[in-house]
């Protein structure tokens, strides 16, 4: 099949580690002569990786799908075909259902599973061609959900995901902690740690294929134990200092991670190692203690406190950013006042948060004390406007700094372009396109609720092609 053209496009849903799976998949099908194609109806091939954390993200799959089954319908008139993959934690979690839901499913995919598509191609096409020449109807959908003994990663092929000098790197996958309201142990299967060589040498890749700032990802990043070629176990702290040493590395991130996991290793990195940004997604999920125990988060209030306190000791310009969720079975007024509390305690300088989202076979669903929809309503209103009010502050604080900035893409208006800080904060300024995957100097300008604008103080000359 190689030097076919065939196009693939990949729509992805959900977290860093679906973009990063995403990317892996398109190196999986290059071989197999398939390139990418910017919307479904350019391509011969569409998957869907999924995610499945909040029951909104699974029925945007759905609704998707549909649109998707009257392409291929079109097409088949055509004479022509398009084969149709669902990927990612709704394919690990509803398997065989998807099918039977939409059945212009060709693939279901899960996560673990993706060095399989070849395999999983091959046997859709043999089927759709059975189904052609109208000899009999073969089964429906060809699924692959197993969870296998050996690793996807000794069987994927080496990254090619630099997007103007930023690439992701996974280090650790799944999780055993079974917060009550979360489906990713499911979705995702049991904790697993790569290889320290195995994370070093795809490391020196993308630095050599351009990357100056590395994102290591992983469902509970910092739990990560990965096993070193001579059997010692390294933390994160530990990874993160041997990263610091790649030649061309001049910005790591990490995310995400869990507070129990932040060892006195980790929180020394951060005023350790230049390369480390001083910017940390830390979920707490909520202020109470009464709430944190019904979850199972395994830390309460104080604990989270603390190590905020730690971290800006060690690195003191540290943004925080963190998740919340409100109406979680059984919150009360007194527990969201605790969240507001600690919020205004802590401030932070972005925030992810969510209404509860009942998801079947968790814990949490089963329970009492479910809030009502218009509660859960309410209480995220106050506190995101609590939170943007705090990212709004912290970045009007940062106006009329200079301070780097790595450009990604071009802006919405022609002559800009838009790039982060070392906090994580958008920033557009009008710049030479040459200046995407550099990191230059910048001075704020203004800052804004999400974006701040800046005065470019490096000039594209000065930046080596
Ligand atoms: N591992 C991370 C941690 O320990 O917090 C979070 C991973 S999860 C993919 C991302 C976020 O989705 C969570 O932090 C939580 O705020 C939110 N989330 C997960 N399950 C949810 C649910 N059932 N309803 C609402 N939000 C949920
Ligand atoms: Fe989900 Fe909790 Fe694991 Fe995070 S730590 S992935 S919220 S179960």
């Amino acid at each position: 099949m190689t030097g076919q053209h065939k196009r693939v496009f990949i729509r992805t849903y959900g977290c860093q580690m679906n973009v990063y799976d995403s990317d892996r998949m398109a190196d999986v099908l290059r071989p197999l002569g398939y390139a990418l194609a910017d919307a479904p109806e350019q391509a011969d091939l569409v998957v869907l990786n999924t995610c499945h954390i909040r029951e909104h993200a699974s029925e945007k799959v759905y609704s998707e799908l549909g649109r998707l089954r009257d392409v291929k319908t079109e097409r088949r008139a055509e004479g022509r075909d398009l084969t149709i993959a669902v990927a990612g934690c709704v394919a690990q979690a509803e398997g065989e259902e998807i099918v039977r839901r939409q059945p212009a499913v060709d693939i279901v995919v899960g996560p673990q599973a993706y060095h399989r598509l070849p395999e999983l191609l091959a046997e859709a096409e043999r089927k759709a061609a059975i189904l052609r020449h109208g000899k009999r109807r073969p089964g429906a959908g060809v699924l692959d959900t197993d969870f296998p003994a050996e690793s996807k990663f000794d069987h994927l092929p080496s990254p090619q995901g630099v997007r103007a000098g930023s690439a992701f790197l996974s280090i650790q996958e799944g999780c055993d902690k079974f917060c009550t309201f979360c489906v990713v142990p499911y979705t995702r299967g049991a904790e697993y740690s790569r290889p320290v060589e195995a994370v070093l040498a795809e490391a020196r890749q993308l630095a050599a294929a351009g990357a100056i700032e590395l994102t290591l990802l992983g469902q509970n990043v910092n739990a990560y134990h990965g096993e070193a070629a001579d059997g010692a176990t390294w933390s994160l702290g530990r990874l993160l200092r041997a990263l610091a040493e790649i030649e061309g590395i001049a910005r790591l991130r990490y995310t995400t991670s869990h507070p129990r996991d932040m060892d006195a290793d980790l929180i020394a990195a951060h005023g350790d190692i230049p390369q480390l940004m001083p910017y940390l997604h830390l979920p707490v999920q909520s202020g109470s203690d009464r709430i944190l125990e019904a979850m199972n988060r395994r830390h309460g209030r104080d604990l989270f406190l603390s190590l905020v306190d730690r971290l800006r000791n060690a690195r003191p310009d540290l943004a925080l950013s963190s998740d919340f969720i409100v109406g979680f079975p059984g919150e009360t007024d007194a527990d969201f006042d605790d969240t507001m509390r600690l919020v205004e305690q802590v401030g932070f300088a972005s925030a992810f948060s969510f209404k509860y989202s009942r998801r079947p076979g968790t814990p949490g669903a089963a329970l009492s004390g479910q809030v009502p929809e218009a509660v859960k309503s309410a209480r995220l209103a106050a506190l995101q406007a609590l939170l943007g009010q705090q990212a709004r502050d912290f970045n009007v604080s940062k106006a009329g700094t200079t301070v780097p900035v790595l450009f990604a893409e071009p802006g919405r208006k022609p002559g800009q372009i838009i790039g982060k800080t070392p906090w994580l904060q958008s920033v557009y300024a009008e710049g030479n396109l040459r200046l995407i995957g550099h990191i230059v100097d910048v001075e704020l300008t203004e800052g804004h609720p999400n974006s701040l604008a800046g005065r470019i103080v490096t000039h594209a000359h000065e930046v080596a092609a």
